[in-house]
């Protein structure tokens, strides 16, 4: 942990350097001096027992970061609500605390295909490599990662090899496979074809999220690689759907099965009559970055655009992306560069239908294909 906060004080200096900055994260920018002092001797009634401290770590440590701060427990979103709420309205603009996200039905019966009403153009089909689309979800019965144990992370594990074995003889079944004992050439294979963490971001490590590093980490895919589940990165799941291509329709189909097909295995393996994924009533899936709650859902696709990456580079395109509600990331995920394809996902999370993200997406990959066609060579 940072030197100051280590020892539970104000990382006065920093704070204000973070915030007189051209760029300020948002827990610098809500972790006032007088919100420190409300909540610095608060401990989350949760299991984590989380501490302002411990959630702005991340921000203090690394300022460059966008959120720089995480949740180690449900209840932290609303014990510390006065410095995470403004955090999540911030992130999640348009969306207001106060009135809620108000979402109709069940999270599987927004990811209906069906009801995405835009489609790729052509010349965004022909420059697609491939589609993702994810979704984060946390176990309402253990910590959030960052503030996991050692022990937390391996229940998960175990119990979550009892979902996989479940799944044996369907479309969706595959195998699991744990990080502490996966060969280095196997990892190395999952993390060049985009199945699989790195898991030494050090921004990601700040967080406490690595803690315990390689336990209970591991990582199912079914035999095409275009169902997969990772366990424990930093949400206790993130159910992927992939494949090469871009028939978005199917991807978010597998995922909307393989969403349900989770729900239902981890209830029957833990018994858990009620939610079995956190959820809040204001916001939706709860998750350990502020960023990702709501839907917890990034849809994107791998996309080539190399004129318009040399003519106006990531930045701009970075840009142009978030105007349409999107974002832009590099060839191997958040954090990395631009190699030869660029990422472009969704950005909002929250108050909107998933099939609206998905759409959100499709119209930015639409804009920028027809850019690239207009960019000379
Ligand atoms: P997440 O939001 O799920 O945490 P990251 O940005 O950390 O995503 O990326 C995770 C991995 O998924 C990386 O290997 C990244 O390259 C891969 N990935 C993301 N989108 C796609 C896509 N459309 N096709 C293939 N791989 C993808
Ligand atoms: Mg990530």
């Amino acid at each position: 942990m940072e030197e100051s906060l280590a020892k539970n004080e104000y990382p006065a200096e920093k704070m204000a350097a973070a915030r007189a900055a051209k760029h300020t994260c948002l827990a610098a920018k809500f972790c006032t001096p007088a919100i420190w002092e409300k909540y610095k001797n608060t401990k989350s009634s949760g299991p984590a027992k989380w501490t302002m401290a411990r959630a702005i770590n991340t921000g203090v440590m690394y300022p460059h970061s966008f959120v720089g701060c995480h949740a180690g427990d449900r209840e932290s979103y609303d014990e510390f609500s006065d410095f995470f709420y403004p955090v999540i309205e911030a992130y999640h603009k348009g969306f207001s605390m106060e009135v809620g996200s108000k979402l109709a039905g069940t999270a599987s019966e927004r990811m209906d295909p069906e009801r995405i009403r835009v489609q790729l153009s052509a010349s965004a089909q022909s420059k697609i490599v491939s589609t993702r689309i994810r979704i984060a979800r946390n176990l309402s019965m253990f910590p959030l990662n960052p503030g996991g144990t050692k022990e937390s992370r391996e229940q998960i594990a175990a119990m979550m090899q009892g979902v996989y074995d479940g799944l044996a003889g369907t479309e969706l079944g595959g195998q699991f496979f744990l990080h502490s004992t996966m060969s280095d050439e196997q990892r190395q294979a999952l993390i060049d074809g985009h199945q699989l963490f790195r898991g030494c971001d050090a921004m990601q490590a700040a967080s406490g999220y690595h803690e315990h590093w390689p336990y209970g980490r591991g990582v199912f895919h079914n035999p095409d690689k275009t169902f997969v589940n990772w366990v424990n990165e930093g949400d206790h799941i993130r159910i992927i759907s992939m494949q090469n291509g871009g028939d978005v329709k199917a991807v978010f189909s597998r995922l909307a099965k393989g969403a349900k097909a989770i729900e239902d295995g981890v209830r029957r393996q833990t018994g858990v009559q009620g939610e079995v994924f956190m959820m809040h009533p204001k916001f939706g899936a709860v998750t350990c970055c502020p960023s990702n709650i709501g839907t917890g859902m990034r849809g994107s696709v791998h996309i080539l655009v190399p004129k318009l990456i040399k003519a106006v580079g990531f930045d701009s395109i970075d840009k142009m992306a978030r105007e349409r509600m999107c974002q832009a990331r590099g060839s191997s995920g958040e954090h990395s560069a631009v190699v030869d394809r660029i990422d472009i996902s969704n950005w909002r999370r929250i108050g909107y239908p998933e099939f609206e993200l998905v759409e959100d997406m499709i119209k930015c990959v639409n804009f920028l294909a027809a850019l690239e066609d207009a960019t000379p060579a």
